[in-house]
């Protein structure tokens, strides 16, 4: 994503509440969509300081109460209300026990990765089912601890579930070596769930015959069978010629899931790294993107090993994978018309 600019001067990054040259204090503005310097006119009233935005907007209640959020809410006029959240606060419908020690930090880092990844989602222009709005399926958070039953991370019928001890780094780096995984971090769930609310919005009842013939029919083997079978067996040898992942080898809605995940890393890193902003590159042609995405990865790869750290971009990409992602791209340049 790209930085913004405190009216002093001074950067502003997306977790920012405070700029820490002039202590404005900032926020994520939801109407021009830039972490912005908040303009106090009384009553706990604000405007964006972004360029000339001027949004009249209020602190989300996440934000100014329970300090895991520094989201915005539009506030076109009236008066605050206490209870209010920011447009991404609202689509989380449960959270952690607050009252156990440690939850409240996971359920920050979990919240600052979900407003991470709709910020790609926003750039891309792709629709999300909300409060008030007609989408569908409408989008909805569950952020929970194993009690009486394990939690498991997954999405069903527009819900999507995060374990909140994935937000625990020795947790999650245990779960990373035990499944083989190159990546395994908050970011990365959110993007390979919000796949499969995608497929369900972009694919199911439009397109499933298309999507069959590159990612294979979700009907045969059934779901079930495709499980058992990949967690007894593994996935085929020769996994990395037609899949993105050891994982999407699975099944094809794991396939598209992990298609889609890594599509969304492609856009948040070039929207990063160079001039390709997320807003245009719905708009260009997927190589494109695919070379521009490969020499950064290269330059990044090699930094990180010199730090002897993960590679950022540890996929192959493989002329069937290449097949899959164009296909996801061409989506969700259509996705307006949804
Ligand atoms: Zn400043
Ligand atoms: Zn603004
Ligand atoms: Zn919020
Ligand atoms: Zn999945």
């Amino acid at each position: 994503m790209k930085t913004s600019h405190c009216t002093c001067g001074n950067r502003l990054f997306f977790e920012n509440t405070l700029c820490i040259r002039c202590e404005s204090e900032t926020g994520l503005c939801p109407v021009c969509y830039f972490v912005s310097p908040l303009i106090p006119v009384g009553d706990g009233v604000y405007r964006c300081g972004h360029q000339d935005c001027g949004a009249r907007v209020q602190k989300c209640r996440n934000f100014a109460v329970e300090m895991v959020c520094n989201g915005l809410a539009p506030l076109p006029d009236g008066e605050v209300n206490d209870w209010t959240l920011c447009p991404e606060c609202r689509l989380t419908s449960i959270i952690p026990d607050l009252s156990i020690p440690g939850n409240r930090d996971k359920w920050r880092q979990i919240e600052i990765a979900k407003r991470r990844v709709l910020y790609t989602i926003h750039a891309l222009g792709l629709p999300i089912g909300r409060p008030g709005n007609t989408i569908q399926p409408k989008l909805v958070f569950h952020f929970k601890a194993d009690d009486a039953f394990p939690v498991y991370t997954g999405h069903a019928n527009g819900v999507i579930t995060i374990n909140i001890n994935e937000a625990d780094d020795v947790e999650r780096e245990r779960n990373r070596v035990a499944f083989g995984e190159p990546h395994r971090t908050l970011v990365g769930h959110f993007r390979h769930e919000l796949g499969h609310y995608y497929w369900d919005m972009l694919v199911r009842g439009r397109c499933e015959g298309a999507c069959r013939d590159l990612f294979g029919d979700e009907r045969d083997p059934s779901y079930e069978d495709s499980k058992v079978r990949y967690y007894m067996y593994g996935p085929p040898a020769d996994w990395q010629g037609r899949f993105i992942s050891a994982y999407a080898a699975m099944h094809p809605w794991e396939d598209w899931a992990e298609t889609f995940g890594a599509y969304l890393d492609m856009v948040a890193i070039l929207d990063t790294a160079s001039s390709l902003p997320g807003e245009q590159l719905r708009n260009i042609d997927c190589l494109k993107m695919l070379s521009a995405y490969q020499q950064v990865g290269i330059l990044v790869n090699e930094l990180n090993r010199e730090m002897g750290i993960q590679d950022l971009v540890p996929e192959l990409f493989s002329g069937n994978v290449i097949d899959k992602l164009t296909f996801v791209h061409r989506l969700i340049a259509k996705s307006s018309l949804v």
